[in-house]
């Protein structure tokens, strides 16, 4: 089978591999569709970040090339020795933070922060979703109610990022909420806050096509931080500043704006991933008691997501802007977001 793999730093290509084999506690699945995450491009551009490039993973062994894609709806065709609660022909999708189950964070329930974390599409053995099967961990697996689209379902695993970064953030209904950065996550974190009763949502996002998209996402207004004073903008939707802030820009600009906006006791979330420091000023949590923290991946999360998209009615599927073939997933995919990354939202393989 075809399948897209990761080589190093601007190097992906599409190679001829054996299917991978279902081992015990694993199900081998059948791809439907699997998302372009802003990781899979930052590894491309940037990398290697995840993909273990010229030393195996010290937990799992893998390293490059690997069958990049984490973002997946897929049907199960094998269902490995000792697993229950799964049959072929089920549609599921897979968390992509994979853990040990042993260390010491694990116990203690924090396996988003397992010592030996490892990750489906780049450092897991059974192959990614940019191929047309892949064998992923029962543990890790979740079913998709018939009532959510494939497409929806490939949206599971950055809607749970979303609302993780609620939890962190201690989002109660009712607050108002600034999210800085109207990329896929940010507008899966307003999606979030629109559906837990937000009372108000202020985007800060410099593109005009996810401004536009923050708004349909459930945003009062969309603010362009570059042509417009981003905190008289929050002052008259708010009435003065965010109780909530979500750092999902990672760029320095939007961090001093999420010093500068959170109200006094209120809460700043890091959401982004940063390529370099950027500095900071204490003072800011000095004179507003405010709290810092972050949030990475999802905890728990895979449930809610899958329940909104399925008894909650949300539909995100609006923010698929492009769908292609495995065969033209480089050039009409990777490059093609590289090119233009405000032209696209989310665009899905088709495998
Ligand atoms: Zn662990």
């Amino acid at each position: 089978m075809k399948a897209l793999r990761y080589y190093d730093r601007g190097h992906i290509q599409l190679d001829d591999v054996p299917e991978p084999e279902v081992g015990p506690g694993e199900l081998k699945v059948e791809i439907e569709w699997c998302g372009i995450c802003g990781s899979d491009i930052h590894e491309y551009l940037g990398g290697p970040i995840s993909v273990p490039v010229g030393a195996p993973h010290p937990y799992t062994g893998v390293q490059a090339p690997v069958t990049l894609g984490h973002e997946v709806s897929a049907v199960i065709t094998e269902v490995g020795e000792g697993v229950d609660g799964f049959d072929t022909g089920e549609r599921v999708t897979v968390e992509a933070l994979l853990r040990d189950d042993e260390c010491a964070q694990c116990q203690a329930g924090n396996h988003n922060m397992c010592s030996n974390l490892h990750v489906y599409g780049y450092s897991w053995p059974g192959g990614g979703g940019f191929a047309r099967y892949s064998v992923i961990p029962a543990y890790a697996t979740h079913k998709i109610p018939a009532s959510v689209a494939p497409e929806c379902a490939a949206l599971v695993e950055p809607l749970a990022v979303g609302l993780h970064a609620l939890k962190q953030a201690g989002f109660q209904a009712g607050q108002d909420a600034l999210v800085l950065g109207g990329g896929p996550i940010g507008l899966m974190v307003t999606v979030g806050l629109k559906a837990a009763g937000a009372r108000t949502i202020v985007v800060s996002e410099p593109s005009a096509r996810r401004r536009e998209a923050a708004v349909r996402a459930g945003a009062d207004r969309a603010v362009d931080p570059v042509s417009e004073d981003l905190d008289a903008a929050l002052a008259e939707v708010t009435g003065g500043k965010a109780d909530v802030v979500f750092e999902v820009a990672g760029v320095p600009a939007s961090w001093k704006s999420a010093m500068s906006s959170v109200r006094p006791h209120g809460t700043v979330c890091n959401v982004a991933a940063w390529e370099a420091p950027v500095s900071f000023n204490p003072n800011h949590l000095l004179f507003t008691e405010a709290r810092l923290t972050g949030s990475l991946g999802y905890l728990g999360e895979f449930a809610d997501a899958i329940a909104l998209l399925s008894d909650g009615g949300l539909d995100p599927s609006w923010m698929v802007t492009r769908t292609v073939d495995l065969d033209h997933a480089v050039e009409d995919g990777f490059d093609a977001i590289v090119k233009d990354r405000d032209e696209f939202i989310k665009v899905l393989v088709r495998p």
